[in-house]
């Protein structure tokens, strides 16, 4: 089965693991520091934290970001239940605002709707690598005093008007799953822009450990002293990790360049080709096309994934809106509240999108498809 995404790895790549692994540090050590440094700079500059996920990472910025009970976060349902399940699980009621319906990115006036003084965070998904409109997200965020969250699991190295994915919102969650644009096996990383929230999200990731003795509670403990103010979690990445993720960066500008190709390849060879639509290109955006969404029209989506798996092309569906998993239709969440998302979804085939498909491979898949749509 051809997959629908997969990790490319290099020989420096392992390499890089090998050194690691005959060095003094497994954990915690220079790669992780080194690798952080380099997530921050690609982000426009700012301060960065690695995790074990971009679960992991979610997480964090929610416990940074000082979510609980009482607050509400406004989000998408077009995403991995990650976005909204990392702030349900710490108490907040999430409010899920519909997407445009060409781009599934959400729609900033559908947030507005939404927005009143109890929301605390406003987070959007860069959908298949495209930037979410952060400009206009940004500005209703700071009317209700709310912080802005980017999900860009899908978008990093992308950027949005000369601005790097990392520099739009308030706080960036990056995931480094196998499938995504970069890989460190599993892992992410948060960016923060404000200093306090990267040491929130520091300190959550690091079992709540406080070690800086100028905010002790506790004085004149001893020299070894370090203490607990707020419960935290082990969610921190490995330098064998993080040494592949090092790796892999030095290589994000060439998957870039291959992930467009294979878009535009794609956008050529379906243009002709009726009963689908090609994705749609947001203004400004110079996205890193992590997904290939293709839109199957009348009601044929179902039958053209079944076609096409049993044609060995491993097409994939992303997303069944988030407020359809059982976890949030049992609390009452009710189908029909982000009818665009419905849509988009009820329509929506990933088609295999990844830097070393080929482009022999990209015509098989658009061949198969063509089949499966006669
Ligand atoms: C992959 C993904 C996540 C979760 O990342 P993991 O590293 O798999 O935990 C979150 N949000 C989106 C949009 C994703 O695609």
């Amino acid at each position: 089965m051809l997959p629908y995404g997969r990790q490319s790895i290099s020989a420096q790549d392992i390499e890089a693991v090998a050194d690691v692994m005959r060095g003094d540090w497994l954990t915690t050590g220079p790669f992780v520091a080194a690798f952080e440094d380099a997530i921050g700079r690609l982000s426009g500059g700012h301060h960065a934290v690695s995790a074990t996920s971009g679960t992991a990472a979610l997480h964090m910025a929610y416990a940074a970001a000082g979510i609980g009970h009482g607050d509400e976060v406004i989000t998408t349902p077009m995403t991995f239940i990650a976005t909204a399940s990392g702030a349900s699980m710490l108490g907040a009621k999430v409010r899920f605002a519909d997407v445009d319906e060409d781009t599934a990115l959400i729609n900033p006036a559908a947030v507005s709707a939404l927005a009143t003084e109890r929301t605390r965070v406003i987070a959007a998904v860069d959908y298949a690598g495209q930037p979410a409109d952060y400009d206009t997200l940004n500005e209703i965020a700071a009317a209700v005093g709310a912080l802005t969250l980017a999900d860009a699991a899908h978008s990093i190295g992308g950027s949005f008007q000369g601005r790097p994915v990392g520099s739009l919102a308030d706080l960036t969650t990056f995931s480094f799953f196998p499938t995504k644009n970069l890989t460190t096996g599993e892992g992410g990383a948060l960016v923060a822009k404000d200093a306090l929230l990267a040491q929130r999200a520091h300190e959550f990731h690091f079992i709540g450990l406080v070690r800086d003795p100028t905010r002790f509670q506790i004085r004149d403990e001893g020299p070894w002293h370090q203490e607990v103010q707020e419960f935290g979690l082990n969610y921190r990445l490995t330098d064998i990790a993080s040494a592949l993720g090092l790796a892999q960066l030095t290589r994000l500008s060439d998957f870039k360049r291959r992930r467009a190709e294979i878009t535009s390849m794609y956008n050529d060879l379906l243009s002709s080709v009726e009963g689908v639509i090609t994705p749609a290109q947001r203004e400004g955006a110079d996205p890193v096309w992590h997904l290939y969404p293709l839109r199957v029209l009348d009601d044929r989506r179902r039958e053209v994934f079944e076609r096409m798996r049993a044609d060995g092309i491993g097409v994939q569906v992303n997303y069944m809106p988030v407020y359809w998993h059982p976890v949030y239709a049992n609390a009452g969440y009710r189908r029909g509240m982000c009818p665009n998302a419905e849509a988009f979804y009820k329509q929506e085939l990933s088609l295999p999108i990844f830097p070393d498909l080929s482009d022999a491979q990209v015509e098989r898949v658009v061949e198969s498809l063509t089949r499966a749509l006669r």
